[in-house]
């Protein structure tokens, strides 16, 4: 730190984001992207939009935000677009976090902007089980943040519950980080027209295999998105550019080639979770597009080592409650079934 840096952020504990080796014939398990490539148009899409690079992107994103409303039932007023769901949860985070609550464990970036923005936040555990206890989010004065299916658990919370929680703070946003609602949870779009307090936010990075274009989009009642631009036009108007929002235009025209990955990886997420099973693992039921396991006699951080030494990438999250446990994002069958003959070699 340099003798310049602002005292008050002197704190500041930035978030770890896995590791991103530039190392070939590794198996890349540790950051939840897709294992498929982008849907085909997607290239050719976004190299037509290099012919116009001299321009400034469009600020309304016009083309990206009509399909987006086409594809979930909205309004466009209703959507705002972003530099990956990580910049739109920041702007929530500004726009409505004047106090916060969210669970013990859950996306590690949720403390991080606390502290950035200096909000306070109180920290709720979770059951012993990792569930939420839909109780410790009825009538409070904070914000509420959840991620549902939650990471690095997995485990999702039904609509009813966010329908009750929604119901029972009036005055209050309702932030539900979807990231991996599309392997297999309920999502809070539908309570958008009924509530104006429930604020959905989504990414292309996991189940429409954008990660590397950076694309994040809000769904909400029309007031808060135009508070989250609000926050966005006091900060960086110009924040998707062309390349991605062609990128993310043309993931929207083939709902096909969505469909057959996300069912491909939550086949093998549940064909991986027996074999791990099988194999003496405690695994977390998951909604999303990894696996919570805990691995029999040996920590989180020996399995997540062993794979590594073994060409196998895993995150560790090494913290009092998760210790045991390692977050295995699911890859393609081939990948999967590399990492339990190798798990298999190393508890023979
Ligand atoms: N929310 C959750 C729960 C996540 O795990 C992630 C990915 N690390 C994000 C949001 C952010 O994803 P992105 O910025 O790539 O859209």
């Amino acid at each position: 730190m340099s003798r310049f840096f602002n005292p008050q952020l002197a704190g500041l504990a930035p978030y770890t984001p896995g590791e991103q080796p530039g190392v070939k014939n590794l198996i890349k398990l540790n950051t939840n992207e897709s294992p498929f490539p982008p849907a085909p148009g997607e290239a050719g899409a976004a190299k037509s939009a290099a012919g116009s690079l001299q321009l400034y992107s469009d600020l309304k994103a016009a083309e990206l935000i009509a399909l987006l409303a086409d594809t979930y039932g909205l309004k466009e007023r209703q959507i705002t677009v972003s530099n990956g769901s990580d910049e739109i949860l920041a702007f929530a985070f500004q726009a409505f976090g004047g106090g916060l609550k969210f669970p013990d464990v859950t996306y590690g970036f949720y403390p991080v902007w606390a502290e950035l923005y200096g909000l306070d936040a109180q920290i709720i555990p979770l059951h012993e089980d990792f569930t939420v206890d839909v109780a410790d989010y009825l009538g409070n004065d904070r914000c509420v943040v959840l991620a549902n299916p939650n990471a690095p658990t997995g485990i999702a919370l039904p609509l009813w519950a966010i329908r009750k929680i929604a119901e029972a703070n009036p005055d209050q946003v309702v932030i539900v980080d979807e990231a991996y609602v599309d392997f297999g949870a309920e999502s809070a779009v539908r309570l958008i027209p009924e509530f104006d307090n429930v604020l959905v936010v989504r990414t292309f990075s996991k189940s429409r295999q954008l990660a590397g274009a950076r694309l994040g989009f809000a769904m909400g009642n029309a007031a808060l998105i135009d508070d989250l631009n609000r926050v966005r036009f006091s900060f960086h108007p110009y924040n998707v550019n062309s390349l991605t929002q062609a990128a993310g235009a043309a993931a929207l025209r083939d709902p096909g080639y969505f469909e057959d990955c996300r069912q491909a990886i939550m086949e093998t997420r549940e064909w991986t979770k027996a074999q791990l099973e099988a194999l003496g693992f405690r695994v977390l039921p998951s909604s999303a597009n990894f696996l919570f396991a805990a691995a029999p006699g040996m920590s989180g951080a020996a399995y997540q080592q062993a794979l590594r030494d073994r060409n196998i990438l895993i995150r560790y999250f090494d913290l009092p409650r998760t210790k045991d446990f390692t977050r295995i994002s699911i890859g393609t069958a081939a990948q999967m079934a590399r990492l339990i003959d190798t798990t298999k070699e190393l508890f023979a």
